[in-house]
């Protein structure tokens, strides 16, 4: 690694802290970017840096925004007493696309997995429980179908049901183990519209 300058050994460093990044790709991509007109690389530098620091968790539905609520929250014409609840905000994009849900979201970041040590407590659960106290007449439950999925979705259903809330869950048109982002919207609002009450 001493071969190269210490700011490309720093670079290449960084570099491998990303995800899926060994130090073979890390020092591709370092070469890449020396080799990148000057001014990609700060509009590159700067667009992470910018994201990074204005991007936060909408204080209603958790998912990724710049704003206190997303614009979903503050769109008054959406039907906040409907809650559909998502692992992650690829998959309320992936319903957004869908353009026919008209009710709002709560992201929980993660679904329940022992195996990994995620607990109720490790993902946005609690903030969900307590969004109920409001006026909310039905929870759809759109985690994935994978175990720790539907794992989550029991979790759940077991926690809202003595509220009197009806609790749904979409239908299982989603494949398993399949990861929303990718089911085409045709299949997602079929899973939306077949969903069951728990
Ligand atoms: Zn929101």
């Amino acid at each position: 690694m001493d071969y190269y300058s210490k700011s490309v050994n720093k670079l290449i460093q960084e570099l491998t802290r990303l995800p899926g990044l060994g130090t073979k790709t890390a020092q591709r991509l370092a070469f890449h970017i020396i080799n990148m007109p000057k001014e990609h690389v700060e509009s590159l530098a700067s667009a992470m840096v910018t994201a990074r620091r204005e991007v936060r968790y909408c204080k209603e539905c958790f998912t990724i925004t710049d704003q206190e609520l997303c614009p979903i929250c503050s769109n008054g014409n959406r039907l906040h007493n409907q809650i559909m609840v998502v692992e992650e905000p690829k998959d309320l994009v992936a319903y957004e696309r869908t353009g026919q849900y008209k009710g709002v979201y709560h992201v929980l970041h993660g679904v329940v997995n022992p195996q990994l040590g995620i607990t109720p407590a490790d993902i946005k659960m609690k903030e969900l429980i307590k969004r109920l106290e409001g006026d909310v007449d039905e929870v759809i439950i759109a985690t994935g179908s994978t175990t720790e999925g539907e794992a989550t979705a029991m979790i759940l259903s077991k926690f809202i049901k003595p509220t009197g809330i009806k609790v749904t869950r979409i239908a299982s048109g989603v494949p398993v183990g399949g990861d929303l982002e990718y089911v085409d919207e045709i299949t997602l609002m079929r899973a939306y519209d077949g969903r069951i009450e728990l």
